[in-house]
């Protein structure tokens, strides 16, 4: 129990304790849902929940739950191969039809995780005469994937077109085959949409190819939820759509990629986390179909989301919080210090209310947070008392007055 490597990781432990930037997990003892059971020193509390990517209520659905448990029983619980040596169910491919038919595609292939279909993506399709253009904002797992290949990378600002079209000029005279412009759909610690119309517009006039990523956007953003193709009107202007089941569409697992024939059947050939990792559970995979056929209908659900996140911010905006700007079901509380974030989640959870701290490096220095999402699984009366919970903390820690 002693070696340098059990030095250094105490060492790197006691320096992110010291700076207060340990996270912690809260362990739950029942389902995800609007409101949860937390497992807490032998007591179970009841929290509402404030935090979970369940933007549609999905994760605890009867018919979703129904939908795994006939797969458990006709198709048993794994796998055990990968998709092409004997792991590919009709299933599988129903699964991908039924994604590819719901944003629009010609066809689209499943990963574990989207952080899978972003690490493989990338590498896939672009060699070392390729650029990939990529928001300075983008999730981990496309930072990851553009990592692991040998484009030439570029980098814009959060958002900002003008740079990003500096940078397609430079990789025109650099001298780039291809051209990948790479951004969320929704960019998750801010909640801000990116503009996909000017993004297509540039990627047209400098023929470049549009990759998005939106799974904070799938199932819930955009008419019958087909996300922020369809919120911003750039619709089949976006080439590749990369996507997860992790969250709007019943929070199980699973990733996916959207794109027309030839790109999916490169992928199918090329792209490592596909080739090299297990196939879906039958179970995850029944219910991620059931999921999307739930949530193409779910006008409902999308409303009461909406009017969830205009009535959240209202209040909180009026109370004298500092919130980021925005329509979309992520709602940022911003705190400055991490410090100050974690004592508010505290305070919080001390009011019945289930929220998590963000602060570095999810996020820059000084711009911790509490970010807030709105869920369907809430009602309108949850949502008075979660906006009364943060009020009554926010005073109690001098964060408003
Ligand atoms: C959650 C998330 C992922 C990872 O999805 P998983 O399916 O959980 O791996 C990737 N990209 C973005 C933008 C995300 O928000």
């Amino acid at each position: 129990m002693d070696s340098p490597l059990i030095h250094k990781a105490e060492a790197i432990l006691a320096e992110l304790q010291s700076a207060g930037l340990t996270k912690r997990e809260r362990p739950l003892s029942g389902p995800q849902s609007g409101h949860i059971t937390v497992a807490q020193g032998g007591r179970r509390r009841e929290l509402l929940n404030l935090c979970a990517n369940n933007y549609l209520g999905l994760a605890d659905h009867p018919e979703i739950i129904a939908a795994a448990r006939a797969a458990f029983d006709s198709h048993g619980f794994g796998m055990a191969s990968v998709r092409f040596i004997c792991g590919t169910e009709t299933l599988h491919l129903e699964l991908e039809q039924a994604t590819a038919r719901y944003l629009g595609k010609d066809d689209a292939i499943l990963f574990a995780a989207c952080f899978d279909a972003n690490g493989g993506l990338f590498e896939a399709l672009l060699g070392e005469e390729d650029a990939v253009i990529s928001d300075s904002l983008n999730h981990a797992s496309i930072i990851d994937g553009i990592r692991l290949c040998k484009a030439k990378r570029y980098r814009y600002q959060n958002r900002d077109m003008n740079e990003l079209e500096d940078r397609l000029k430079e990789a025109d005279h650099n001298g780039a085959k291809i051209k990948m412009i790479a951004t969320d759909g929704v960019f998750s610690m801010d909640g801000y949409v990116a503009d996909l119309v000017a993004i297509c517009d540039l990627a047209e006039r400098y023929g470049a190819t549009v990759m998005i990523d939106d799974c904070h956007a799938t199932g819930h953003l955009g008419e019958k939820g087909r996300g922020t193709p369809a919120l911003t009107g750039a619709g089949n202007r976006v080439d590749i759509v990369t996507g997860t089941f992790g969250k709007s569409l019943g929070g199980g697992i699973g990733g996916f990629i959207a794109a027309s024939q030839p790109i999916i059947d490169l992928l199918r050939q090329k792209a490592r986390p596909y080739l090299f990792s297990n196939s879906l559970p039958p179970p995850v995979v029944a219910g991620a179909i059931k999921a999307i056929a739930i949530a193409e209908a779910a006008d409902d659900r999308r409303a009461l989301l909406a009017d969830h996140s205009r009535r959240f911010r209202a209040r909180l905006t009026d109370a004298g919080f500092d919130l980021l700007p925005g329509e979309t079901p992520i709602i940022p509380v911003m705190l400055g210090e991490a410090e100050l974030a974690q004592r508010m989640a505290r305070a919080l959870d001390e009011r019945g209310v289930y929220v998590a701290g963000f602060f570095y490096p999810v996020v820059p220095m000084g711009k911790a947070r509490i970010r807030t999402q709105m869920s369907a699984a809430l009602t309108p009366a949850d949502i008075d008392t979660a906006a009364d919970a943060f009020i009554d903390a926010g005073k109690a820690l001098g964060v408003i007055t």
